[in-house]
C-alpha cells in the first residue's frame, strides 16, 4: 500500500488533477507487437502529456484467444505445453525486443528487465503456469478467469514497463460478484476503492492497469466478458470522474458499419451516448455495450480515435442531439436459433414463456432477438454449446425445441429502403422484425 500523504495540500493537489484526468484504453490490436507498443508509446508522449493519464490495456493480439485455447486443453486433461511455449516465447521475445535481454537476468525466462516493483514478466509467466498445473475438474468457467486474466497482466507490464510508469494490478480493485466470465461490479466498493488505490498514484505520473479483470469480495479474479476492457476504462473513468476515456482503435473513429466487412463505411464525427449504446447492444463490435452508461452517468465523453493516425479527428460520443443519421450496419455471426412449440399445440402462452424465460436466465443465454406465433416461440442467441445444451436439458420434457446454428443476425439501425434492399439481397431470411428505427434479420 501507498504510505498516507499527509497534509491538506497533498489532497487538493490530487483533486486538481483528478479533474483533468485522462483515461486511455488501448485495444489488442494497438499492443500486439514490439512495433505497436513503441506506437502506443509515442501515442502517449504526444498526446497524453502533461495531464494525468490512467492507461487501460488489453491483451496483446489474439492472446485472449489463444489463452482461451490452452484453458480448454488444460480443462479437458489435454496437453496444452506447445501452446503454452508459444504463448510463453512470444511474450518474452517482445519484452526482450523492447527492453533488450534483462541485466544480469538469472531466471529460465531472461527476462528480469521486464519488471516493474516485486512483479516481472518471468514471475507472471510463472504462475500462469503454476495455475495451469493446478487446474481441476469441475468450475468450469471459475477456472477460466484464473487462467484466461493473464494476458492483461502480461500486456500491461510490458507497457507499463516500456513507458517507464506505475504498473497497477486492478484486480484488487474493481470488485464485483461471483459471476464468472461476466463479474458483475459493485460499484460502491469499487469506486472507494478506485479513488483510494488510483487517485494517489496519479499524482507521481502514468499509471498503467488492465482491463476486462477484477475480482471478488474474496480476492479471486473475474473477468468482465470477452471485450471487456472499453468497460474496465469506463468504470475507471467513473470512479474518478475523469474528464474524457479515449478508445484508440484501428479504425477511424465510430463507423457506420464494420470496414472489414461492408465496403463504403462513413465515420460519425459527433454522436449521442443513447445511439451508440443502441448500436453496441445490436453488435457493433467498436465499442463493448456496457462501456456507456457509466460514462453517461457522469457525462464523460468517450473519444474514438486512430492509432494509425492519432492527430484525426476520430469521434467524440457525448451528449449531443443530431439529426437522423446514416444507417448503420451490424453483423452479428456465431448465432443460434431456438424454437420452442409446446407438445400439445397449446397456444405460447404467459406460462410457457415464465418458463423458458427462466431456463434461459439459468442457462446464462442471452437473447439477441425473439419472436413468436400462435404455438412456437423463437429466440436468436449467442451460440454456446455448453449453454444450450444446459437449456435444452431443462425443456426438453416440456416443449419440442428445434434450433439451427451458424447463423448471422444483421441490423440496421436507422434504416431506409435502399440500405434494407443492399443488405438483403440474395440473403434467405428465416427471421425477420422491424420497429420504426431498426431492421434485423436472421440469415444462414
Ligand atoms: N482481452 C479481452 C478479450 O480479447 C478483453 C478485451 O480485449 O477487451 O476479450
Ligand atoms: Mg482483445
Amino acid at each position: 500500500m501507498d504510505a498516507h500523504p499527509g497534509g491538506a495540500g497533498f489532497y487538493l493537489c490530487a483533486m486538481q488533477q483528478a479533474a483533468s484526468l485522462q483515461v486511455y484504453k488501448f485495444g489488442g490490436a494497438s499492443v500486439r507487437d514490439a512495433d505497436a507498443i513503441r506506437n502506443l508509446a509515442a501515442i502517449v508522449r504526444t498526446h497524453g502529456a502533461g495531464r494525468p493519464l490512467l492507461i487501460v490495456v488489453s491483451a496483446m493480439g489474439k492472446t485472449t484467444n489463444a489463452l482461451e485455447e490452452i484453458f480448454g486443453l488444460a480443462h479437458a486433461g489435454h496437453d496444452y505445453q506447445t501452446l503454452l511455449a508459444q504463448l510463453t516465447g512470444f511474450h518474452l521475445a517482445v519484452g526482450r525486443e523492447l527492453l533488450g535481454p534483462g541485466a544480469g537476468a538469472s531466471d529460465e525466462y531472461g527476462a528480469l528487465a521486464v519488471a516493474v516493483g516485486d512483479t516481472s514478466l518471468g514471475s507472471l509467466l510463472e504462475s500462469l503456469r503454476e495455475r495451469l498445473g493446478r487446474m481441476r475438474p469441475g468450475e468450469y468457467d471459475r477456472q477460466y478467469d484464473q487462467v484466461v486474466s493473464y494476458g492483461e497482466l502480461l500486456a500491461s507490464l510490458l507497457v507499463a514497463s516500456v513507458l517507464g510508469a506505475d504498473w497497477l494490478d486492478c484486480r484488487p480493485l474493481i470488485r464485483t460478484d461471483r459471476s464468472w466470465r461476466e463479474g458483475r461490479v459493485d460499484w460502491p466498493t469499487t469506486e472507494r476503492a478506485v479513488q483510494g488505490g488510483v487517485g494517489p498514484r496519479l499524482v507521481r505520473g502514468v499509471v498503467v492497469t488492465q482491463g476486462f479483470v477484477g475480482s471478488t469480495a474474496s480476492g479471486v479474479t473475474t473477468t468482465l466478458g470477452r471485450e471487456g476492457s472499453d468497460y474496465s476504462a469506463a468504470i475507471f473513468a467513473y470512479c474518478l470522474k475523469a474528464e474524457s476515456v479515449t478508445i484508440w482503435k484501428d479504425v477511424a473513429g465510430l463507423l457506420n458499419a464494420d470496414p472489414k466487412i461492408f465496403p463504403n463505411t462513413i465515420r460519425y464525427p459527433e454522436i449521442s451516448y443513447q445511439e451508440t449504446i443502441e448500436m453496441a447492444y445490436y453488435g457493433a463490435s467498436v465499442i463493448h455495450p456496457k462501456t456507456l452508461k457509466p460514462l453517461a452517468e457522469r457525462g464523460i465523453p468517450l473519444y474514438v480515435k486512430s492509432f494509425l493516425d492519432p492527430a484525426a479527428p476520430g469521434t467524440v460520443i457525448h451528449d449531443c442531439r443530431h439529426g437522423l443519421l446514416a444507417p448503420a450496419f451490424i453483423r452479428k455471426t456465431g448465432q443460434c436459433l431456438v424454437s420452442f412449440e409446446s407438445k400439445d399445440f397449446a397456444f405460447i402462452s404467459e406460462e410457457n414463456l415464465e418458463v423458458i424465460f427462466g431456463a434461459l436466465a439459468q442457462a446464462r443465454l442471452k437473447i439477441n432477438l425473439m419472436q413468436n406465433s400462435a404455438i412456437s416461440f423463437s429466440v436468436c442467441l449467442d451460440y454456446n454449446e455448453r449453454r444450450l445444451a444446459e437449456l435444452l436439458a431443462l425443456l426438453r420434457e416440456q416443449f419440442a425445441i428445434h434450433y439451427n446454428t451458424d447463423l448471422t443476425l444483421f441490423t440496421i439501425k436507422n434504416y431506409d429502403a435502399t440500405s434494407v434492399q443492399q443488405l438483403t439481397a440474395g440473403r434467405q431470411l428465416l427471421l425477420e422484425q422491424r420497429t420504426r428505427q431498426t431492421f434485423q434479420f436472421v440469415s444462414a
